[in-house]
């Protein structure tokens, strides 16, 4: 299978980084072919404006989406977002690798989806859901906290997380047609012992080993709604 990993920590030498070497290493040695966008290697611009773009539909105001749409028409999206698009073109399983801040995706691979996940080309004209672009491909977060589980379920503080990744998992994911995957989760990254990591790293490679055989997140389909996208009675 061809795995896409979207790589967002600073610090190469971070759980988070060790979790992406780990993974390719893995992958590879077990036939799958993968490819990494590590964002802060690649200085990758999340600032999402005109530079989107190579052409202008209308050069005096600037509207994201019908640009967007425009630039699905005459092949006028940046290099630096082309060139990321053809990765989603190409994986099977795409993998976000990050640590949670502020309760979602660092702003480097926010800013990744803003740009990179455009009107016309990535959803538009009745492609989304079920009925998405990526629909038969997989997707699936790879995340570390400071917090513990605990802190993180109905009753924890911070609220049950699947709560907090909802946006991520099905307002990006699945809004553009992938199978969401649970998230695999290292709960207090930095304050657990080595060999806590290590195992860790034992249960990602079963969770990335056993992707095919893993049931995807169930979310209603787009059958299950009315003309006013309400769940039918
Ligand atoms: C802006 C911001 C917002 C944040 N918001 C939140 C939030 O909303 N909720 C929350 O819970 N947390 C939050 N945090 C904390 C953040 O999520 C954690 O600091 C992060 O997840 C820890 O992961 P890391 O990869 O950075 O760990 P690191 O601190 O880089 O790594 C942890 C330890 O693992 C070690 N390590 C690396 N590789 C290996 C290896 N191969 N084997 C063994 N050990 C290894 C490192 O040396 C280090 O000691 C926030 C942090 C920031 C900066």
């Amino acid at each position: 299978m061809k795995f896409f990993i979207v790589h967002a920590h600073p610090e190469p030498n971070s759980f988070n980084g060790t979790l992406t070497r780990y993974a390719k290493e893995v992958l590879k040695t077990t036939g799958h072919e993968v490819i990494i966008s590590d964002l802060y290697a690649m200085q990758f611009n999340p600032v999402s404006d005109q530079r989107n773009f190579t052409s202008q539909k209308d050069p005096n105001y600037f509207k994201q989406q019908v640009e967007e749409m425009y630039a699905t028409v005459v092949d006028g999206f940046a290099p630096d977002i082309k060139a990321e698009m053809e990765k989603l073109d190409w994986c099977d399983v795409l993998i976000f690798q990050f640590p949670l801040w502020w309760f979602g995706l660092p702003g480097i691979l926010k800013g990744w989806v803003d740009r990179v996940f455009a009107m016309g080309r990535i959803y538009g004209d009745g492609r989304f859901y079920d009925n998405g672009v990526f629909q038969g491909k997989k997707a699936m977060l790879s995340l570390t906290t400071s917090g513990p589980l605990t802190m993180y379920t109905e009753i924890g503080i911070n609220g049950d997380i699947h709560t907090i990744l909802y946006p991520i998992n099905h307002g990006i994911f699945r809004f553009v047609g992938f199978d969401v995957l649970p998230p695999f989760i290292v709960w207090n990254a930095s304050r657990i012992g080595d060999e806590r990591r290590q195992a860790y790293l034992e249960e990602y490679k079963q969770r990335l080993l056993m992707i095919n055989a893993t049931p995807p997140i169930v979310y209603p389909t787009l059958a299950d709604f009315d003309e006013d996208f309400q769940l039918k009675q």
